[in-house]
């Protein structure tokens, strides 16, 4: 693979560049691992070796089709790149969750690090998952119902729309739009799309996201600021702007030797963060760093509101729920969601600024006869123990979530969870002779499957 020389050019001057080792990975394939989900990631079948530095992280020897795995539609685990699951050690080492947590990941699509931030907090801490382009917010939203946590809510917004909400975040992760210079063996356009110019212009637009979310951390709160770009422009030269302009240090993060990531400095502030070079770690090109806000930072009040009353609701969905001090809010017309109710200022105040697109737990809508399940209740880690399922194989599974007839109609009438290894996948309403399938449409495996995978 034939490097931009402007690149490797700037690389010969950072400490800790190994230019043979990292020249030889780029000759090689990218590494494909997962992350497994912490309670129900006990039921996928996967293996691998583990990831030193998250201790859900897996490297797979290959890459399976996983369409083909029924245990990936059920949330089992996420597909993610190794480097930037550091951010489970950066996070354990920087943050301390004490259960009331505002955290913010701003540029959240396709939902690695939210997955990730989901499966350390709290389940009383709030996550807001924040994506500015429409069309991968609804795949955001997507992988985070699968992941399954009430507390992981959706908006679709620019970053200068939380301005406004001076103080309210105790974290924000900035997993900022970048060159993606560290992903050039597993995209070959971030290769031929390179130049000097798109760094500088990466580089402006790092600096507008974090002055525009700036107001909204609290003093002494948090962001993690992250790229998959190898620039200095984009990292290092990145800390010393925010320490030129704001109140602020980076925290330092203990590492072990054998794991061949990189300690840097910024050149003039000697802001501290963290590379990953292919070759010396097994993974792709990533940067990090917690940049801690040392200056005073107003406060947002958020003030409870009298709620709806909500006690049809509770009674209707109970079967459905694992019990849990719930308050329920009507999401749109007839469509209603569960939250903790703990969060229930939060969204009173949140749902006034920005763009939602989840918040809590959709659990469905009622009609004159019966309550329809929403589809989230099936992958929730929330969901009741109680509901009535039926158990399918992986034929089985692969065909409902083909949308197609699976051939288990049940005598008994009435709502069913389809579960394949012990995880929820959706729901079927059993009619006597038949059933109907309630997977959404938009979430149905759109790939044929081939025979000799349906054993
Ligand atoms: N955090 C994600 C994950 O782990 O799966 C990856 C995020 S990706 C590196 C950067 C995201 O920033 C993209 O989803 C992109 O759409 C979004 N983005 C692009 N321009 C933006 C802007 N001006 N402000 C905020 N986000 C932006």
């Amino acid at each position: 693979m034939l490097l931009p020389a402007p690149l490797l050019n700037e690389l010969r001057t950072v400490p800790g560049f190994d230019e043979a080792s990292f020249l030889a990975a780029h000759e090689q394939e990218a590494v494909t691992s997962v992350r497994l989900h912490p309670t129900k990631g006990g039921n996928s079948n996967i293996g691998g070796e583990p990831i030193p530095w998250c201790s859900d992280g897996l490297y797979l020897t290959t890459r399976p089709v996983f369409t083909l795995d029924p245990a990936y539609h059920g949330g089992a685990y996420y597909v993610q790149e190794a480097s930037s699951m550091f951010l489970s050690h950066e996070w354990q080492s920087t943050i301390e969750d004490n259960g009331a947590l505002r955290v913010l990941d701003l540029c959240a699509a396709p939902g690695g690090k939210s997955t990730l931030v989901a499966s350390l907090l709290k389940p009383t801490s709030l996550l807001l998952s924040n994506e500015v382009i429409r069309s991968r917010a609804s795949i955001l939203e997507e992988n985070l119902v699968r992941w399954g946590n009430t507390n992981s809510w959706v908006t679709c917004n620019d970053p200068r729309d939380f301005t406004k909400l001076t103080g309210y975040f105790d974290v924000i992760v900035i997993d900022a739009p970048c060159s993606g210079s560290g992903l050039f063996r597993k995209d070959i356009r971030a290769l031929t799309n390179w130049t000097e110019d798109n760094v500088a212009l990466c580089s402006g637009r790092q600096q507008r996201i974090i002055a525009d979310i700036w107001p909204s951390l609290k003093q002494d709160g948090v962001i993690i600021y992250a790229t998959c770009s190898f620039s200095m422009e984009e990292d290092e030269q990145i800390l010393d702007w925010v320490a030129g302009e704001f109140d602020a240090k980076t925290l330092a993060v203990p590492l072990q030797d054998e794991w061949g990531i990189v300690e840097v400095q910024s050149p003039e502030k000697e802001m501290k963060g963290y590379r990953f070079f292919p070759g010396k770690i097994n993974g792709e090109g990533f940067f990090i760093a917690a940049i801690k806000k040392t200056g005073e930072a107003g406060s947002l009040k958020t003030q409870r509101v009298k709620a709806r009353d909500m006690a049809k609701v509770a009674a209707q969905t109970a079967h459905l729920l694992a019990p849990k001090d719930w308050q329920y809010i009507e999401w749109s017309k007839d469509m209603f969601s569960a939250i903790d109710a703990a969060h229930l200022p939060d969204w009173q105040m949140l749902q006034k600024a920005l763009y939602f697109r989840k918040a809590g737990l959709n659990i469905g809508s009622p009609t004159a006869k019966e309550w329809i399940p929403a589809h989230a209740i099936a992958l929730s880690i929330d969901a009741s123990a109680g509901i009535a399922a039926i158990n399918v194989n992986r034929d089985q599974a692969l065909q409902f979530l083909k949308r197609e007839d699976f051939g288990t109609p049940e005598s008994e009438k009435g709502w069913r969870l389809i579960k394949f290894n012990n995880l929820g996948l959706g729901w079927v309403k059993c009619l006597g002779n038949r059933s109907n399938n309630y997977l959404p449409k938009h979430w149905r495996i759109r790939m044929e499957i081939p025979d000799d995978d349906m054993l």
